[in-house]
């Protein structure tokens, strides 16, 4: 059973974003990428299934510029098997990534689609639904547990009230949550390795696939900045401010 993992390259969480002057967006120049946390969980996922068994072959994909194949190579040195990338300049929405990723599950025909439930950047979580959708497969979002059964695979998803369990008939799209593992760091041996593994470049137009974006950005803005908090003396002065001054109880 073949597993496809899509990756996303972000601004590395540790980063401070900064918005650009003119408002069209954040800086990423000079700013240190990498691969965005939920797809580094998806990938580890893919990879114990592998080992357990339960997988064949770990294919990991991205789209983007040329820098993702980096974030291709971070995804080979954790342990997956080959990589495929679509290049493209143009930025791309949770639509187009939908339709690049619906492209290449019909040219491999993976059983699972094992990617993150959202990309720190945009924020979307849109694009395994999107992805779900157009194929009209099964899909289990916010995964915090996956086991595979018979022909089938039993997905825990983290819900507002607790714990939901999905039975998912197979193809599968699965987004996963923070807390279904926790990824293995790629060891200097295995980078190595990694060097050497295939990766396959392709554009959206070798996939029939329009990436045109569907939504103007208009502008982007820093957050208001907060106000400095106060320490207060007893819960009577908190509940008199809270009465008082901040007007919510
Ligand atoms: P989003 O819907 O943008 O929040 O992204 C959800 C997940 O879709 C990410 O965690 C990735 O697994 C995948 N994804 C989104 N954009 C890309 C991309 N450009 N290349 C590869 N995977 C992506």
């Amino acid at each position: 059973m073949k597993v496809l993992v899509p990756v996303k390259r972000v601004i590395d969480y540790n980063v401070k974003i900064r918005v650009k002057p003119d408002q069209t967006g954040v800086e990423t120049q000079n700013v240190k990428m990498a691969m965005n946390p939920f797809c580094e969980i998806a990938v580890e996922e893919a990879i114990r299934m592998r080992e357990a068994g339960v997988a064949s072959e770990v294919v990991i994909f991205s789209a983007g510029t040329t820098q993702s194949q980096e974030t291709i190579r971070t995804g080979l040195a954790m342990g997956g098997d080959r990589g495929i990338l679509v290049e493209s300049d143009t930025p791309l929405e949770p639509l187009a990534v939908a339709k690049l990723l619906k492209a290449v599950v019909e040219r491999e025909g993976p059983e699972i689609v094992l990617l993150g439930k959202q990309a720190i950047d945009g924020d979307n979580n849109q694009t395994g639904q999107m992805l779900a959708a157009l194929l009209g497969w099964s899909q289990g979002t916010f995964a915090s547990k996956v086991e595979k059964a018979d022909g089938s695979l039993k997905v825990t998803r983290e819900v507002d009230g607790g714990l939901e369990t999905l039975d998912l008939k197979l193809p599968a799209v699965v987004s996963v949550d923070l807390r279904l593992n926790e990824p293995r760091y790629a060891s200097l041996p295995n980078i190595m390795k990694a060097k050497k593994k295939p990766i396959e470049t392709l554009t959206p137009a070798d996939l029939g696939v329009d990436v045109a974006p569907r939504v103007q950005v208009l502008k982007v803005v820093e957050p208001p900045a907060r106000e400095a908090g106060v320490k207060v003396a007893s819960v009577a002065e908190l509940v008199d401010k809270l009465k008082n001054e901040a007007k919510v109880i």
